[in-house]
């Protein structure tokens, strides 16, 4: 009874800043928004605009007066103010006529620097909230998608992000070893665009090499390829044109950063202490993020490691499952906001 009363005046609240898209999460009813991690402002000032869909719908097509920013990009805030506006618009949203202030927990990239956390900090007690705790995303990530951190023995997680790579080991609550690499979605549509412009002569946007990636991108042979009609401008005549690729070619032009990405992996593998080590050849692998949902990710990363695999249910839920998750149990959350500062 008492606990229903209290949701009237309260909910408390996870947050997942990602670089591509924001989540939030309301204790007691699960996720409640998604939205891009986009803010469109006044240039010159910071007048925003419009936050997450409506301001990612300016990106690339605003006029002169207003700009359209994502300023977790790369992992990093590139915008205090602007990521500060952000996540106060989030709160509000989610958080109207309530009475008493919220707790909060924000899922932040791992390679954020002290300053960014403080300012992070600082914008949600702004908001209004009455607490507020941080927590790296892998950790969030590895939570959410229900990996048994708590026991004794090595998980480990790779989060395919639009910006971000983040990968880390986990025992006993703790990241024993993580790594954050500037490796993501966004640098996939990038060699997409890149190779439409060298193969194809054609100039593609950036919300159609991103198309062309979820429909057809690929990082393991498929049983059956695909082709895909793409618009864009020929660089020669200057004018519109439509050609049609093949998967075959956008694999081959994502090799380059998916080989970052297995680099990286074998680098977190070979510093993970031997027990863990050992641990993971039973339970292996797990991927969250959107970038997971790249057709046969799983494969290549199984190939390569000699580890299985398994891709998350809801890959771009888990990092906002996992502050929900942290949320429900207090004793972990105090644990793990004091190993992680
Ligand atoms: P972040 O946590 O950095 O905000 P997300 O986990 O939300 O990122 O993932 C966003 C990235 O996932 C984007 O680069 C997006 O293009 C990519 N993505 C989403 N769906 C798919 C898909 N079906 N196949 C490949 N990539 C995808
Ligand atoms: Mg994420």
């Amino acid at each position: 009874m008492f606990e229903q009363l209290k949701g009237l005046f309260s909910n408390d609240i996870g947050i997942d800043l990602g670089t591509a898209n924001s989540l939030v999460y309301v204790r007691d009813r699960g996720i409640v928004l998604r939205e891009p991690s986009v803010v469109a402002i006044q240039a010159g000032t910071n007048n925003v605009l419009a936050v997450g869909e409506e301001a990612k719908r300016m990106l690339g097509r605003t006029p002169g007066n207003i700009i359209a920013i994502r300023p977790m990009k790369d992992g990093v805030i590139a915008d205090f103010d602007i990521t500060g506006a952000m996540l106060r618009h989030f709160i509000m949203r989610v958080h109207h006529r309530k009475l008493i202030a919220p707790r909060v927990v924000v899922a932040v990239p791992s390679g954020i620097t002290e300053v960014e956390r403080r300012a992070v900090k600082d914008s949600v007690t702004n908001a209004g909230a009455r607490e507020v705790y941080l927590i790296e995303q892998p950790m969030a990530s590895a939570i959410g998608v229900g990996l048994p951190v708590h026991e004794p023995a090595g998980n480990m997680i790779v989060d395919i992000g639009g910006g971000t790579c983040e990968m880390a080991i986990i025992s006993l609550a703790g990241i024993v070893f993580s790594r954050s690499l500037r490796v993501g979605g966004d640098e996939f549509d990038e060699t997409i665009t890149a190779h439409m412009k060298r193969a194809h002569n054609l100039m593609i946007g950036e919300r159609t090499a991103e198309e062309i990636k979820i429909r057809i991108g690929s990082a393991y042979p498929l049983e059956a390829e695909l082709t895909m009609d793409v618009k864009g401008r020929d660089l020669s005549t200057g004018l519109p044109k439509t050609i049609t690729i093949r998967s075959e070619e956008i694999r081959e032009a994502l090799k380059e950063p998916l080989s970052s990405i297995l680099e990286a992996i074998r680098i977190t593998l070979e510093r993970c202490p031997p027990e863990l080590a050992a641990d993971l050849v039973d339970r292996g692998i797990v991927l969250a993020g959107g970038g997971a949902l790249l057709r046969g990710i799983d494969r290549l990363i199984a190939e390569e490691t000699y580890l299985p695999v398994h891709v998350a249910d809801d890959p771009l839920s888990a990092v906002a499952e996992g502050t929900g998750r942290v949320l429900q149990e207090l004793q972990f959350l105090k644990r793990v906001a004091s190993s992680s500062g």
